[in-house]
């Protein structure tokens, strides 16, 4: 039997567990402070919905996703991505016949069939967030302060904002010409995929891991240049925005983005510290993907944050204060059981508690503690007959007989901490 962990997926064990909660904890009260309300959508959908959405051009769509078919032959797929299933429960659901505007947060496991290295796995997870029904950009410009706040609050440095526009379906049609033009002349030199892709979607070939095409990338036709006079506002407002709030960004003519459905505004934030996995969020606008998937003509837009990439810069960086609640350990004998677990049952109001085994000795108890982490130790032993109770303190060594009164017991604990 083959006991070995697939590649590319990890154990998130518990020592690291205060990391994810903090993540958790922080973008869910960041989001629900801007209106934003949780949603949890299937880990497997149809096939179709990431074809048609993520984009049949796309690395994703091409070469990552975990596919399979079911026992009645239907093609399924692991989610690699987060925003086409909050789009299909949109429609799903329908939800537009309900709110003017939804703004839902994600966070959970994705699945891309990539190499892996540090900071990029098979299975991750992301934290998210989607708006739709909104097409100012006010929303453009709250959608990259959420991220850039959720990066704040969580003390993250040396970050970098970087904003583009990639144009709507009226200008796009101009630059997509020139896009095809341009690498036309290079045709002999693009690789068979890449060659595909020209045909089919050429802003792909942008964001094209191709050695060979580091350099003509650089040359290439920018978007920025073929935008139409309201897009070219629109990303002005959006700028005009993040300067107001102090929010440091730069404009990154060359950002593209690996995913299809993207118009317009397109952010990434990304970090000094990460290596060559350097992106920590990436988002932007898409006011076509509604109607893509045969719903009606709704803008949306949103980011996705890479979870263990935020939790490898957390503890790069090291100065947030994980919580930390001291664990007491009771140690048990068959003569005071009841007494024991009155007294967790009390403790555990403030503490994390442990309680001994019966049948084990007093010392194979006192070996738990220590193993355990635990330093305050108290002891169901004869003096409960009197009363009294044992509390010791193995760090510094104090010891108190208190009163076995459950009123005072919690004050008692709290000097000898
Ligand atoms: P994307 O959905 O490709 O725009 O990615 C958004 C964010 O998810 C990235 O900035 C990363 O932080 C994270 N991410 C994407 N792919 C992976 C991966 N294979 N392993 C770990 N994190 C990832």
């Amino acid at each position: 039997m083959n006991m070995e962990l697939p590649r590319g997926v990890q154990d998130i064990l518990p020592e690291d567990i205060p990391y994810w909660q903090l993540v958790e904890n922080t973008a869910r009260k960041l989001f629900e402070s801007y209106n934003y309300e949780e949603i949890r959508t299937p880990i497997f959908e149809y096939t179709e919905l990431f074809r048609k959405g993520t984009g049949e051009t796309t690395d994703i769509v091409m070469k990552e996703m975990y596919t399979f078919t079911d026992k009645k032959g239907r093609s399924l797929t692991l989610r690699p991505e987060g925003t086409p299933g909050v789009i299909r429960a949109f429609l799903t659901n329908k939800i537009y016949n309900q709110k003017p505007v939804w703004k839902v947060y994600y966070i959970g496991p994705m699945f891309r069939y990539e190499r892996p290295q540090a900071g990029r796995y098979r299975q991750f997870h992301q934290l998210g967030i989607e708006v739709l029904g909104r097409k100012d950009p006010y929303i453009d410009f709250e959608v990259i302060k959420l991220a850039v706040d959720l990066l704040k609050n969580l003390k993250l440095e040396n970050l970098e904002v970087e904003i583009n526009s990639l144009g709507c379906i009226k200008c796009r049609p101009n630059y997509r010409e020139a896009l095809i033009s341009y690498f036309r002349k290079y045709e002999d030199q693009l690789s068979p995929i890449d060659k595909e892709r020209l045909e089919r979607n050429p802003l792909r070939l942008l964001d094209s891991k191709d050695e060979k095409l580091i350099a003509l990338k650089d040359q290439a036709p920018q978007p920025i240049d073929y935008l139409c006079d309201e897009c070219k506002i629109h990303f002005e407002k959006v700028q005009k925005y993040l300067s107001l709030d102090n929010i440091k960004y730069k404009l990154n003519p060359k950002l593209v983005r690996g995913l299809d459905y993207y118009t317009r505004t397109v952010f990434e934030i990304t970090t000094t510290t990460l290596g060559s996995q350097n992106a920590v969020v990436g988002g932007g606008r898409y006011d076509n993907l509604v109607e893509t998937y045969g719903g009606p003509s709704i803008p949306g837009l949103g980011f996705a944050l890479g979870i263990e990439r935020l939790i490898i810069l957390l503890k790069q960086q090291n100065h947030i204060s994980l919580p930390y609640i001291p664990l007491i350990f009771i140690t048990l004998s068959e003569d005071y059981v009841e007494t024991g677990i009155k007294l967790a049952n009390i403790l555990r109001t403030k503490y994390r508690v442990d309680i001994g085994s019966p049948q084990e000795n007093l010392r194979t108890q006192l070996k738990w503690a220590d193993k355990l982490g635990s330093f305050i130790v108290i002891f169901l032993t004869e003096e409960i007959e009197k009363n009294k109770l044992k509390i010791k303190n193995f760090k510094t060594g104090e010891e108190k007989y208190t009163d076995l009164n459950f009123n005072t017991i919690l004050e008692d604990i709290e000097t000898m901490l």
